[in-house]
């Protein structure tokens, strides 16, 4: 099961973007926060927004979990 992410930088929307392993965008990412494990990015999302309430999944690696 992959590892994710989630920035800590929010983006211009003031969207806390989280990220699978491996992602080239985390690759950019100046500050994250380790989520851990998950089976889904569903409930890597959920756990992004225990610290960040307006957390999204990335729409290039999670892209079922991405909302506009
Ligand atoms: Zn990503």
């Amino acid at each position: 099961m992959p590892r994710y992410y989630v920035n800590r930088t929010a983006q211009q929307n003031g969207d806390h973007e989280v990220h699978k392993e491996g992602c080239y965008w985390l690759t950019l990412v100046v500050s994250k926060k380790d989520l851990g494990i998950h089976s889904s990015c569903e409930s890597a999302v959920r756990e992004a927004k225990k610290s960040y309430i307006q957390s999204n999944g990335c729409v290039h690696c999670s892209k079922e979990c991405h909302t506009t």
